[in-house]
């Protein structure tokens, strides 16, 4: 993945200038958090409208960040803004931190012209109506890099979602409302394919699995989790089946190039246990999963797995600790928990579970590790998609949990419990969600803004009454920019 680094200048100021002009350009692209492509500078609207025009060719550009170094008469933008369908990040700079107060004559004036420059730019953007992240100081401010930082990954995102392959094996699990979605409008709002295959399709692979791999990926989980003597003793079997589901769906996903997937366990066909591992590990692989036929959730987990390594798991709120004053949620799944987000080395067990009807399943089992983080969901509105994210505070839970048969976090959701939970329900926010400790607020919401789609963010500066009224200003503003 690429960011393109173009700079904005004019023939005006002739050749000597525009060669210093490119020069402190390359320094500048050089000094960003991300590596970028750097363009040769831009005089005229011909070679701005080409690159635009070059840049939505290319399927490894991400992005486009433009900065206008001196001043860039903004007519000649009008085709090239008009024609750009990439993310478009405009960065304010200049090249030097401090005004050099004594040297200071008209030839660093003609040079230095970026506070102007950019004001120009700003302009016929917003009169233009482009969407666009505007990130303002010096490059080496980390506050700067961090901006520039969070957009990029949030453009790593886009170009994952806008070229997802989702597969869903069987359908929702039947009468529940916030699972469901209109794939078609998905797939011209953030580009993911969602299609459904049947659940024996994927049988007839874990059928297929050879039982060399199977040994081979067996001794592998022994290397990397605390098996449970029981799953390397008399129900080893049990554990080798598991291990078999993980090559046969991994081998089904990579052969259609799926980057994400979702059960149902209503609907098994001939699977003889609920896929419980095979999904664990397959998150950690980065792919994205939604339990219940939930591919909504499963499109948003793969994209922000895309945006930045480390812990981010398919969620669902459980359940509640309601003491005063220690108010928290226990998340939890059935079984699917990324242990991408997990503390320690999770153990590898086997229990029954009612759900689902077959043999127990096998899974790992550990806790989160504590630490600042954020839960997303994704629902249906009906005439649009909605994003709900809050921030929370991932924390040890404060006592042992030692009959609870499933990995888990606990968490403590900003600004409280009562107003998170208040807050999302009245946002129709999905009870299936997102959590992630590697992105935060800023990303998703650029992500938000290259996706035109609504984000509702629950923080510490929360209440619900400012909450609620937001929600209806965004029913106004999103009917309204539907046109008609
Ligand atoms: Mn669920």
């Amino acid at each position: 993945m690429n960011i393109w680094f173009l700079t904005g200048s004019q023939g005006l100021y002739g050749e000597d200038t525009l060669r210093q002009v490119a020069e402190q350009s390359q320094r500048i692209a050089a000094a960003l958090p991300v590596t970028v492509e750097w363009k040769p500078v831009l005089t005229d609207a011909a070679a701005i409208r080409r690159v635009m025009l070059e840049a939505n060719a290319d399927d490894s550009c991400a992005g486009v960040i433009a900065w206008m170094h001196t001043f860039s008469p903004a007519k000649m933008w009008i085709a090239g803004l008009d024609a750009l369908r990439k993310p478009l990040l405009h960065l304010h700079t200049q090249a030097n931190v401090e005004l050099p107060w004594s040297s200071i004559d008209m030839d660093f004036m003609n040079l230095n012209q970026a506070a102007h420059g950019d004001r120009e730019f700003g302009h016929i953007q917003t009169r233009l109506g482009v969407p666009r992240k505007t990130v303002a100081g010096h490059v080496s401010d980390p506050f700067v890099a961090d901006r520039v930082l969070a957009w990029s990954r949030a453009a790593a995102g886009l170009a994952e979602v806008r070229t997802l392959k989702l597969a869903r094996f069987g359908d929702n699990m039947r009468d529940v409302a916030v699972t469901e979605g209109d794939k078609v409008e998905a797939q011209l709002r953030f580009g993911v394919s969602v299609n459904t295959y049947g659940v024996n399709e994927l049988v007839e692979a874990v059928d297929a699995a050879s039982d060399a791999d199977v040994t081979a990926l067996v001794k592998e989980y022994a290397e990397l989790y605390r098996v449970a003597p029981e799953l390397l003793g008399e129900r080893h079997e049990s554990l080798r089946y598991a291990a078999r589901i993980e090559l046969g769906l991994r081998g089904f996903l990579e052969a259609g190039g799926f980057r994400a997937f979702t059960t149902n366990f209503e609907d098994l066909g001939g699977l003889r246990q609920l896929p419980g591992l095979a999904v664990q590990r397959l998150m950690a692989d980065g792919y994205g999963f939604g339990g219940e036929g939930d591919w909504k959730t499963s499109v948003l987990l793969r994209t922000l797995k895309a945006m930045a390594p480390g812990g981010t798991s398919f969620m669902e709120d459980y359940t509640y600790n309601l003491t005063p004053g220690e108010e928290l949620i226990l998340g939890a799944h059935m079984l699917e928990v990324c242990p991408s987000i997990a503390t320690g080395t999770p153990t590898c067990e086997i229990h029954p579970l009612g759900i689902g009807g077959r043999e127990d399943p096998v899974r790992l089992v550990f806790d989160a590790e504590p630490g600042p983080g954020i839960v997303i969901g994704l629902a249906d509105m009906g005439d649009r998609f909605r994003l709900v994210a809050n921030e929370i505070d991932i924390v040890a839970p404060p006592h042992p949990l030692p009959k609870l048969p499933v990995a888990r976090a606990v968490w403590r959701p900003r600004p409280n419990l009562r107003t998170s939970a208040e807050s999302w329900l009245t946002a129709g926010a999905p009870h299936h969600t997102v959590l992630s400790t590697a992105v935060g607020a800023e990303e998703l919401t650029d992500l938000a803004d290259m996706l035109g789609v609504e984000l509702l963010i629950i923080d510490a500066d929360t209440t619900a009454r400012s909450f609620a009224k937001e929600l209806r200003w965004n029913q106004a503003y999103y009917r309204l920019a539907q046109g008609f």
